[in-house]
């Protein structure tokens, strides 16, 4: 058929997306390819989470559609959040797009790029939940020793500065037979750690009859052979129950690591986003998180200048990063989506972008010093590193993740990938240590 090139952009999710469309359209003989120079078939993988994201969109286009001005013969096409968002719109300004299709359009991506060999395609149509077609063909990450594996699609929050509903549609559970399945195809593919990843994995299974829950899930993967590490996101903290943190103190497969998304640390901003916890309930889950599992560690998501957010507010957020003592977070400036609630209580209570910016600002120095904090205090202690790869930066030195996740170079060569290798750490930065293999 020829080559396709896949760019994907966004999150995990869309990764995953991006793989399953390459592993589908395999089975009618395209080849992927890293490089788009060489590529009849570019799918640009969008995400509409941000404005600077969309941005990044018509940006990364424009250059796939310069290279078709020089090669008539390719074919373009617009996949993923904004696509779905805004798919009539873009196929109207594009005239050289030749297919757009939302996240539900990834199971359907061979009949569409098909189509799209005769006319223009556009498909924003939400699939059936009853018998939402999970893809089952996936590929290892690139480095071969861990895998992302879907575990649910969409999200039945309604947080209101979210987009996600409205682009990935409503939440849906994947068999747990076809999830434990392609673990054991992951790890037969060489992976040694599984992420299991959805909007919001807590809530698998609790709306499909017969379906296990997401504790279960957890007992069922582990008990692949071969699983030596197990991860998951992204929770939501109303939705960490018991049976979860029972979880996390009996599988020893499950990482001493979660990412906790809190998005502000004031109880009126946390209403006002319709997250359904308060900033107690949160400090409570961490402290049973702690209690069953002492060595866990975790991260999250904040969102500064959220409308009407206060001075007052935002120290509740600079106080809960310091209270649970994150080791890393995703932080953004409210920016305002399309179609979702927060846009009314933009209108009447903005924050000024000069305040948010500084805002962000000084959540991002607070954060740097506890990940540097974090970081040295593993100095002088021995860590299990899963090798994933050569480092970037230096010969002769390779790099992986501890359970803790936290980011290892060491003097080995590449046969130890796959491999878990003890080690004494020497030094620590902002977002890595240095080590030395125990002998
Ligand atoms: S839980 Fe909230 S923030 Fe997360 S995807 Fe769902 S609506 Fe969006």
């Amino acid at each position: 058929m020829g080559k396709v090139f896949v760019h994907s952009l966004g999150c995990q999710m869309n990764e995953v997306d991006s793989g399953k469309i390459r592993a589908q359209l395999a089975l009618d003989g395209w080849t992927a390819t890293d490089d788009p120079e060489q590529a009849d078939l570019v799918l640009v993988n969008t995400c509409s989470v941000r404005e600077k994201a969309v941005d990044k969109m018509h940006s990364t286009l424009g250059e796939y559609r310069r290279m078709k001005r020089s090669r008539p013969g390719m074919r373009v096409g617009i996949v993923g959040c904004v696509a779905q968002e805004r798919g009539a719109e873009l196929i109207k300004k594009y005239r050289d797009v030749d297919l757009v299709f939302g996240p539900d359009g990834v199971p359907k991506v061979r009949e569409l790029v098909r189509a799209s060999e005769q006319q223009r395609v556009l498909d924003t149509e939400f699939l059936d939940l009853e018998a939402y077609p999970f893809v089952q063909e996936n590929d290892p990450l690139p480095s071969g020793i861990g895998a992302f594996v879907t575990i649910q699609k969409g999200c039945d929050n309604k947080c209101t500065f979210c987009i996600v509903p409205s682009t990935r549609g409503a939440e849906a559970s994947r068999p747990h037979a076809q999830i434990v399945d392609e673990v054991r195809a992951m790890v037969d593919a060489g992976a040694r750690e599984i992420t299991l990843i959805g909007q919001n994995v807590n809530s698998y299974g609790l709306k499909t009859p017969g379906e296990i829950t997401f504790a279960e899930l957890l007992y069922r993967v582990a008990a692949v052979p071969g699983v030596q590490r197990i991860r998951y996101t992204t929770s939501h903290p109303r939705d960490m129950g018991p049976d979860v943190l029972r979880a996390h103190a009996e599988i020893e497969a499950l990482c001493p690591q979660l990412h906790l998304p809190v998005q502000s640390g004031s109880n009126a901003v946390l209403r006002r986003m319709k997250r359904y916890y308060t900033r107690e309930h949160y400090l409570k889950v961490v402290d049973e998180l702690r209690r069953a599992r002492p060595d866990i560690v975790l991260t999250t998501d904040v969102i500064v200048g959220f409308p009407g957010e206060t001075d007052e507010d935002f120290e509740h957020t600079m106080s809960l990063l310091d209270e649970v003592g994150f080791v890393g977070s995703f932080s953004f400036k409210y920016s305002p989506r399309p179609g979702t609630p927060a846009l009314k209580l933009q209108e009447r209570g903005e924050v000024a972008p000069e305040v948010a910016s500084a805002r962000l600002l000084r959540y991002q120095d607070r954060q740097r010093e506890l990940s540097t904090e974090w970081h040295r205090s593993l100095e002088g202690t021995e860590v299990d590193v899963l090798v994933e790869g050569p480092s970037r930066h230096d010969e002769g030195v390779v790099c992986g993740r501890t359970p803790g996740f936290a980011m290892v170079n060491f003097p080995g060569d590449v046969s130890l990938v796959g491999s878990t290798v003890r080690v004494r750490v020497t030094r620590g930065f902002t977002h890595s240590c240095r080590a030395e293999p125990v002998a």
